[in-house]
C-alpha cells in the first residue's frame, strides 16, 4: 500500500475510533492498534494528575500508588506518555550533539541507543509505561540510575514494595537486571501496566517495521539500515522481561 493511502486510512480508523474506544477488531479474535496509534503520532485519551496514561492504566496506577502508601512509598511518576514529535526531539539533538563532536552518525545512533529510543519505538508512546520513583525520598542529580535503588541507597524500599506488590496491579518491569539481556541496560524504575501493552507490543511486531522506516524522515533517520533495525527491534524491543511477551 502507498504511504499516503496507507496514512488516509490509519487516520480515518482513528477518526472512526476516536468515539469509541482507542482499539479495533482486525479480526474477530485480536486486538489490534494503529500503526499512527503505537508509534505516538496521533492524540488518544490520557489521564493523569502529573502523568498521562491510558484510563485503565491511570486506575490502576491509582490503585497502587493509595497501597504503597501504606508501606511508606510515595510512588512518583517522572515520566509517562511521551509523543513522537517529543522523541524525536530527543533524539535528534543528541544526534545533532555526538556527530558535532566528530562521531560518524552510525556511531552517534550505536550511542544514543544505549539510553533513548528511535522514535516510534518507544513504549512510553503507549500510555502504558511509565519511570516511577519514591517521592519522599529527597535525592541528589538525576534519579534514573541504577546504583540509587540498591541496597542501602534512597530507592531501596521502593524497589522492595515494587518487587512484592507491583504485578498485583498489574505493573512489570521492562527492562531487568538479567545478565542475559541485550538492548537496553537496566531500569530499575521503568515499568509497563502488561494488560494493555502486551497486545499493543503484539500489534507492533505484526506491522512491517522496515517499510515504516523506509518512509521516515528526521535527522539521522537516512542512515537506518535494514539490518541496523532488524537487530535494534530484536534486541531492544522484544529482549525485555519475558512476562511482557
Ligand atoms: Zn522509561
Amino acid at each position: 500500500m502507498k504511504r499516503r493511502s496507507f496514512i488516509k486510512k490509519s487516520v480515518a480508523t482513528s477518526l472512526a475510533l476516536s468515539i469509541l474506544p482507542s482499539v479495533s477488531f482486525a479480526n474477530n479474535s485480536s486486538l489490534d492498534y494503529s500503526i499512527l496509534e503505537l508509534m505516538g503520532k496521533i492524540d488518544i485519551d490520557l489521564y493523569g494528575d502529573g502523568y498521562k496514561l491510558k484510563k485503565e492504566a491511570h486506575e490502576a496506577f491509582v490503585a497502587m500508588k493509595r497501597a504503597a502508601y501504606t508501606g511508606g512509598v510515595n510512588l512518583k511518576i517522572v515520566s509517562s506518555y511521551r509523543s513522537f514529535d517529543r522523541q524525536q526531539l530527543i533524539f535528534e539533538r543528541k544526534f545533532i550533539k555526538y556527530t558535532d563532536e566528530g562521531l560518524e552518525p552510525l556511531d552517534a545512533i550505536s550511542k544514543i541507543i544505549k539510553y533513548s529510543t528511535i522514535p516510534g519505538t518507544s513504549r512510553h508512546h503507549w500510555g502504558t509505561d511509565i519511570d516511577v520513583i519514591d517521592g519522599y525520598q529527597k535525592v541528589d542529580g538525576d534519579v534514573l540510575v541504577p546504583s540509587k535503588y540498591g541496597e542501602g541507597q534512597p530507592f531501596a524500599d521502593f524497589k522492595k514494595w515494587m518487587d512484592e506488590n507491583s504485578e498485583d496491579f498489574g505493573f512489570y518491569l521492562v527492562y531487568d537486571d538479567n545478565k542475559r539481556r541485550r538492548g537496553f541496560s537496566y531500569e530499575p524504575w521503568h515499568y509497563s501496566y502488561a494488560p494493555i501493552s502486551i497486545p499493543m507490543l503484539e500489534s507492533f511486531r505484526s506491522k512491517n517495521i522496515m517499510q515504516i522506516y523506509k518512509n521516515e524522515d528526521f535527522l539521522g533517520s537516512e542512515h537506518f539500515t535494514s539490518n541496523f533495525l532488524r537487530t535494534y527491534i530484536t534486541d531492544n524491543i522484544l529482549d525485555i522481561n519475558s512476562k511482557l511477551l
